[in-house]
Formats: structure tokens, C-alpha cells, sequence
């Protein structure tokens, strides 16, 4: 799969996760995972390596995703993920929530 294209935005409260991610468990899967086309996660915070689809952590594709928009940390979690595949290409949406400045970036992606 080619390397995505990247938008980036910053804010102070989560887009893509529900308002109450807090309270949910780190990650909570809203497809079957063994959907090859359509992925979707949301939670309280977890890591791409913790993702059965990205075994090996997080490979090439979300090489420029990892860190926060606003401050340049690496200490960020996912606090949701949508990839949707087809044989046109790839649409991904990525929210993280950074635990060094506590804002949250959303990087959205297709190739
Ligand atoms: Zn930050």
C-alpha cells in the first residue's frame, strides 16, 4: 500500500473519539477485527502495536503520524482509528490524544 497523504489539525477537546473516551476501556473494537477492509477503534488510549492488524507495530504508513501536531511529543496515545480500504486506495482517519501538552491531533489520510 503507497504511503498516505497526511492533513493534521489540533484541538483541545477529541473530534473523532466520543466525548466520554475517558471513561472507556483503552481500546474497544466497533467492527469485527477480522474485517479486512473496514477497522475502526476508539478508547481511552492505546498504541497502534496493540492492534492485531499491526503486529509488528506501526509500519510505514503512519511513519509521519507519530507525535503530537501541537508540541512534537512522542508521548501520545490513540484515542480512535478508522482505516477503510478498497481496491481504490485507503481512507484513514487517526485521532491522538498527547500526554505531554493534553491536546489532540487529528491526521487524516488517504492513498
Ligand atoms: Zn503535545
Amino acid at each position: 500500500m503507497p504511503v498516505p497523504s497526511w492533513s493534521r489539525a489540533v484541538t483541545s477537546s477529541p473530534k473523532f473519539a466520543p466525548e466520554n473516551y475517558a471513561s472507556l476501556p483503552s481500546r474497544v473494537s466497533l467492527h469485527p477485527e477480522t474485517d479486512l477492509y473496514l477497522n475502526e477503534w476508539h478508547g481511552s488510549g492505546f498504541q497502534l502495536s496493540d492492534l492485531p492488524c499491526y503486529p509488528n507495530g506501526p509500519d510505514s504508513i503512519f511513519e509521519k503520524v507519530q507525535e503530537c501536531g501541537r508540541c512534537g511529543s512522542k508521548n501520545i496515545v490513540v484515542v480512535y482509528l478508522c482505516n477503510w480500504y478498497d481496491q481504490s486506495g485507503a481512507d484513514i482517519d487517526l485521532e491522538l490524544e498527547c500526554k505531554s501538552c493534553g491536546t489532540f491531533t487529528q491526521y487524516k489520510g488517504w492513498a
